[in-house]
């Protein structure tokens, strides 16, 4: 991957320097032509009127001339002189012409020195790149001075800056293959993962190269191997560098900190979000079996809450990626037995006769097959309704019959305008009448405003329960010896937890854009709030092992483990006293 733009005017300049022997007064005359075409070049990158070829010239030339002054220096600090310790929030030259910019946040970039100009790794997440270029500032160098930008993953604080410094640069921004659409299409949903709390204008981020493992990339005296790490994103890259003796190893979120090792948390989350268990666990098994790199740099030096050594031994490397590799094969055993049901859009069975159709208008559709009965859980959609259900049963090729039974977790338009498309319905469960769209001479209409026995012969449980002023129902069921629980839109899918691998503690982060529509929805009204909460105390009460949500927003897996539920209760809770907190 050689740079294709080397210009005969650049070679026959940087030539000057080692083909001929001048007296002292010429070297002074060239030396002096030479600043002041590095001045004019300068002059000329800063107003914007340069060429591509001026650009290569000014960043290779202001490459060298920091190289010599640093010459003194660097000679006389050997690799081991520098700091083995970081406190990942500090801007520290960790290696000889290798930068750590710990105080760009969420996650950290990183600048590498070549004789043909910089390679930035990974750029934040400012689309302005400000802090950056300050950064660069107080380790004596220029935005204007990289030659590759290597992103280590497509999520917006590691790319959002790739733009501005391609910008001021010509940098040659390259990426991994599997995330270059994602970067390309700027995929909101997917560059955000579940945080979108970050203005993005929605540009999408212009990639020059795309990445496959096993790559090189050479940049004058410096040579970066790729190395392909699916998981964390299909995309995800670590890039090695040998520098001075040293193999540095720059790893994105693969390993995201020194004290927590791999982000697996979107592992847990909808392949929407890009995340894969079964990529991860091979990504961490090769990384087991490579050798070591001597200095190890994070996509997240900010989560070390102290001082820790960049220099990686074995005992370290297996400390570090161990316990990951035990957490994702969990959660790929987990998959195997349990499937990997996320409720994302896909149809899906989820057990034997149990099916996710999917969402119409917002609202999820499931079905189950039992005594064979067709039973349908909600009906949005309105005229719409018959044609979706045959569609996603053609899709899970099922044979498609009118239902002979709907329960509706709600009574409301949302969830029940469907009906009027179903002829022939015998049966459907509702809160409370009326239902106007399902009243027919054939439809026997069943109301539940109390919590019911088991209806009909479907061993279904019913659970009233209220919610934003108007009664709802939870349906309880078990198949194949697990505990399903349908609910209307409480709780909601608002929190995220991860274990902290070193002491065991979750942590939980809320996400978006669920937790900022429960809290417009409830700060309507005080009544809402209670009620919210008297549902929550109700439904606290079971343990299910299949959630099936109304509103699924954020393609939760239908599989629920650990102490996911308390979690999603408690975090409910919180959010809802919070709520309380905040308007009182
Ligand atoms: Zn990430």
């Amino acid at each position: 991957m050689k740079n294709p733009k080397t210009t005969s005017d650049a070679a026959a300049l940087l030539n000057t320097k080692t083909s001929t022997r001048d007296t002292p007064s010429e070297q002074d005359a060239k030396h002096r032509a030479n600043a002041l075409r590095i001045a004019l070049l300068f002059v000329s990158v800063v107003c914007g009127c340069k060429s591509q070829e001026d650009a290569d010239l000014a960043r290779r030339l202001h490459t060298q001339r920091l190289r010599t002054e640093s010459q003194s220096t660097s000679d006389a600090i050997a690799p081991k002189d520098y700091p083995s310790n970081w406190l990942g929030t500090r801007t520290t030259t960790v290696a000889p012409g290798v930068h750590a910019f710990g105080d760009l946040q969420p996650s950290a970039a990183f600048a590498i020195e070549s004789s043909e100009g910089v390679i930035l790794i990974d750029t934040g997440l400012d689309e302005n790149a400000t802090r950056l270029r300050e950064l660069f500032f107080s380790v004596q160098l220029r935005l204007e001075d990289v030659r590759y930008v290597l992103l280590t993953h497509a999520h917006y604080d590691h790319v959002f800056g790739a733009n501005k410094v391609r910008e001021v640069s010509n940098a040659i921004v390259c990426a991994g293959a599997e995330d270059y659409k994602v970067l390309s299409s700027a995929d909101r949903f997917a560059l955000f993962s579940l945080f979108p709390k970050t203005e993005f204008s929605g540009n999408p981020i212009r990639v020059d190269r795309q990445l496959h493992d096993g790559d090189v990339i050479e940049s004058g005296d410096v040579t970066v191997r790729v190395i392909g790490c699916p998981g964390h994103t299909p995309g995800s890259m670590c890039y090695l560098v040998e520098k001075e003796g040293q193999r540095i190893m720059f790893a994105g979120d693969v390993i995201a900190s020194l004290n927590f090792g791999p982000a697996t948390y979107p592992v847990h989350i909808s392949p929407r979000y890009r995340g894969n268990a079964v990529a991860y666990l091979e990504t961490i098994n090769r990384l087991l079996q490579m050798e070591p790199p001597d200095l190890l740099l994070t996509g997240h030096p900010r989560q070390q809450t102290r001082s820790e050594s960049i220099r990686i031994d074995s005992k370290k490397w297996k400390e570090l990626l161990e316990p990951a590799k035990q957490e994702l094969q969990i959660a790929v055993d987990r998959q195997n037995s349990d499937g990997p049901d996320f409720l994302d859009g896909v149809p899906k069975q989820i057990e034997k006769g149990l099916y996710y159709f999917g969402e119409l208008d917002g609202i999820a559709v499931y079905g189950l097959i039992r005594s064979d009965r067709f039973v349908v859980f909600n009906a949005p959609g309105g005229d719409r309704f018959a044609d979706f259900l045959k569609a996603q049963c053609k899709t899970l090729q099922l044979d498609y019959r009118t239902p002979d039974m709907v329960l509706l977790t709600s009574n409301t338009e949302t969830h029940s305008s469907g009906l009027k498309s179903l002829a022939g319905v015998s049966q459907v469960v509702t809160p409370q009448l009326p239902v106007t769209s399902a009243e027919s001479s054939s439809t026997k209409i069943d109301l539940y405003e109390e919590d019911s026995k088991q209806f009909a012969d479907l061993a279904i449980d019913s659970l009233s329960i209220s919610h934003a002023g108007m009664p709802a129902l939870a349906f309880r069921f078990s198949v194949e010896k697990k505990q399903v629980l349908v609910t209307p839109s409480v709780p909601r899918n608002i929190g995220l937890w991860w274990v902290t691998r070193r002491n065991g503690r979750t942590k939980q982060s809320f996400v978006e854009p669920q937790t900022s529509e429960l809290k417009q929805e409830l700060t309507a009204s005080s009544q809402r709030v209670k009620d919210y909460l008297d549902s929550l105390q109700k439904l606290s009460e079971f343990r299910p092992d299949i959630w099936l949500p109304t509103l699924p927003r954020t393609g939760q897996n239908a599989n629920v483990y650990d102490q996911q539920w308390s979690l999603t209760i408690d975090a409910n809770r919180d959010a809802v006293t919070h709520l309380i907190d905040s308007t009182e």
